[in-house]
Formats: structure tokens, sequence, C-alpha cells
């Protein structure tokens, strides 16, 4: 694998303002794992197909690998854009694609669409708990930066060393947090013990992979400290509740994981208010 620096990288810009009319709902799933085969499927947004040779692709090529995608979106209320998430040694295809069996749609016009992706990769780095955050700064850097919306490494060198610094300082934090859940018994990546429970409660029913294991989302408990005990394994709903959930929701699964971690969490200083106040 190319290493960060090395690699080829584009900026996806999430931001299109244009999604009933363009489809373009479709960014939706960009961050999302895909429940058939638990990839990530990245959108582009519609500005024509992605010029792959500006990724180091051949003109004929339909695809490269060993791509760094960044996904970013727009600060509300300002021109600049955040760094929501990343992946890496991810494919980038010149064409959209879709599958059919990857069962996502969207209605365009009363119809169901297939949705389509041009970027899919095997992981991906969710930076939306993250406390460091990179802010491209278009107030800058001017907004021909993301035009199209989209950015190839290699248009502005400052803008380059800027983001891969930062992209460099996520990338050993995941791996330093990799190393200690491997240590634990299961990966981020989801192989997880096979009597492995959501930790809200043993009761909580979720499904078999096709690797034989229970599915299980590997949650940051409190957002942004990388430290084995932080990790929690939580049914596909818990984890949920704690994004989606009502205030009480929240709280309630809450409760059940400040028990589940609370010698740890006393010991940072952390107080069951303190933790709820994060969420
Ligand atoms: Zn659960």
């Amino acid at each position: 694998m190319k290493t960060l620096e090395d690699a080829p990288l584009i900026v996806i810009d999430m931001t299109s303002g244009l999604h009933a009319r363009n489809k373009t709902v479709h960014e939706f799933y960009n961050l999302v794992r895909n429940d058939v085969d638990w990839r990530y499927y990245g959108y582009c947004p519609p500005q024509g197909n992605i010029d792959i040779t500006r990724l180091g692709a051949g003109p004929e090529d339909e695809y490269i690998d060993g791509v760094t995608v960044v996904y970013a979106r727009k600060i509300q209320g300002s021109v600049n854009r955040e760094v929501v998430a990343f992946c890496t040694n991810a494919r980038v295809y010149h064409k959209p694609k879709t599958d059919v069996f990857l069962r996502r749609t969207v209605w365009f016009k009363s119809e169901k669409v297939d949705c389509a992706y041009s970027l899919e990769s095997d992981t991906l780095t969710d930076l939306s708990h993250y406390p460091f955050k990179f802010v491209i700064r278009l107030s800058h850097y001017g907004a021909a930066l993301l035009g199209g919306q989209r950015y190839f490494k290699g248009q502005n060198p400052e803008f380059d060393a800027e983001l891969l610094a930062y992209l460099a300082s996520c990338k050993e934090g995941q791996d330093a947090m990799e190393a200690e859940a491997f240590q634990r018994g299961f990966t981020l990546e989801g192989s997880v013990p096979s009597d492995a429970v959501c930790e809200v409660s043993a009761s909580h029913k979720t499904f078999v992979t096709e690797k034989g294991l229970p599915y299980l989302e590997a949650h940051h408990l409190v957002p942004g400290v990388d430290a084995p005990w932080n990790v929690v394994l939580l049914c596909p709903l818990c984890r949920r509740k704690l994004q989606y959930g009502t205030a009480q929701t929240k709280a309630q699964v809450l409760r059940a994981l400040y028990k589940a971690r609370q010698t740890y969490l006393e010991e940072a200083g952390i107080s069951l208010k303190d933790l709820q106040a994060l969420y």
C-alpha cells in the first residue's frame, strides 16, 4: 500500500445543495457501511465523470486503486468546508457504477433509482466526533479550490501539505487505537468474538454476518478518546439511538454504558452527567 504522502488524493465536497433535483441524495450513503457486504460505497456529486488520469490512471482505465478519498461538508453559515471522513486505499471509478445487489435505492421523479457510486473502500475513518477539525479554508484559497465539487492533489501545494499533515495525525491516532482494540480481542474493522453481545444489554438481537460472527459496531464512548476501554460494542439499534435518539433515549443507552465502563470513567474524572453532555 502507498503511504499517505505518495498516494493520489481526491477531496469530495458533499455539499451540492441540489440534492433532490440531481439525485445526490446518494451522498448520504458515502459515510455509511453497506449492510450487504459491509464496505463503503461513495458517490461523487454529479459534475461529470471523475477524471482519474489526474489520480495517475491511464486514459483507458476504468478505475484506479490506492487512492486517498477525503469527504468534506459545508460548515453552516460559512463558505468554508470541514473534513468529515476519509478513506485510504480506495478505488475510484471514471464512470459511476450501480450494483443492484448493494440494495441501495433513492426515489427520483417517483421512480426508484439504484444508487450510483464512483468510490469504494473497505474502511473509512469517520471524523465527526474527532476533536481536532480540519477546515478547508475556501475563504483563504478561493472557491475554485473545490471547483466541480472535487479537488485533486497537486492543484495547490500549500493546501496539500496542510491536509496531508492533518490526515497523518488522524491516521496515527487511529493505528494506535486499532492496535489496542486488537489486544482486547477484536478489531475496529468488525471481527468480533463469536460470543460478543451488545454492551447495553446482552438480550439485544443482532444478525450474524457471512463470517459467522455477530454483527456489532465498535463505538467510542467518550468521543475523541483513543483508549481500549473507551471502545464499546453495540448492536446497530443502540448505535443509532446514540446518534439520532431523543435526549431521553440517549440517556438510557448512556446509563447502561456508563455502568459498563464505570471504573475507567471515574478514573478519568468523567461523571455520567459529563458523558451525557457529550451527546
Ligand atoms: Zn443494543
